[in-house]
């Protein structure tokens, strides 16, 4: 949905770091939805999945969560929100803080929680299994697997480069990464990662415009912001 981080959200206008997961063209899982996502998704879908991924409670990647869980539950649509265990705790302790005059985390929404090592059931015969990852903020990748445990899909969420944490997730059939043009104590830098790139691979929350991409970046996969990736 977009590439953006938290400054570039606010001050650039990007839409901040967010997939959507589709099968036959129908969107049934959102993965993190940070500033600006929530209007990306309206305006490209018309409406939320039920099952809404957040790997961390940053507000590019959760920032939009607690307007969108009071609307969509008044509208009688209750979301389902899917992570790892103590991201969960404190998106339900701190990000929906603001409702708890009137609604409690548990009225608002149901909340899945996983440990790592532990499979969630997503739709489609899918699962998710969350890795951590080394960021500011307490922060879970993941590998989204199909019925016959195949690693379709990965995602590092926000982290910096951990070999561990890529060689478990480069074995997925689209691996992605995230990556930033200058180097940094909490995200990977795009030289770094060069050693990761093969086919299948991208980068996401790099918060670049597209034609920064086009322009300086193009010997990179940069991901762009709607771009869709058949697989
Ligand atoms: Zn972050």
């Amino acid at each position: 949905m977009g590439t953006g981080a938290g400054a570039s959200s606010i001050y650039d206008g990007l839409v901040s770091s967010s997939l959507m997961l589709l099968a036959d063209h129908q969107p049934f899982c959102l993965v993190d939805l940070g500033l600006g996502v929530g209007r990306e998704v309206v305006k490209t879908f018309g409406e939320f999945p039920r099952d809404i991924i957040i790997t961390h409670n940053h507000s590019d990647h959760a920032g939009d969560l607690p307007v969108v869980l009071r609307v969509e539950l008044a509208k009688g649509h209750r979301c389902n929100v899917i992570g790892q265990t103590q991201v969960i705790e404190r998106l339900k302790t701190h990000r929906v803080a603001e409702h708890f005059e009137q609604l409690s985390a548990e009225e608002l929404a149901d909340w899945q929680a996983a440990e790592c090592g532990e499979l969630t059931a997503l739709q489609h015969g899918l699962s998710i299994e969350f890795y951590p990852g080394v960021h500011s903020e307490l922060s879970y990748g993941f590998v989204i697997r199909d019925h016959n445990h195949h690693p379709r899909l990965s995602y590092t969420a926000d982290s910096r480069l951990e070999d561990a944490l890529y060689e478990t997730l480069a074995k997925a059939d689209v691996f992605i990464l995230d990556a930033r043009s200058k180097p940094n104590a909490w995200h990977a830098a795009f030289d770094e990662v060069k050693p990761w790139l093969k086919k299948g691979v991208y980068i996401l929350g790099h918060g670049l415009s597209s034609q920064q991409i086009d322009h300086a970046f193009e010997e990179l996969p940069l991901l762009k912001p709607q771009q869709r990736i058949a697989f």
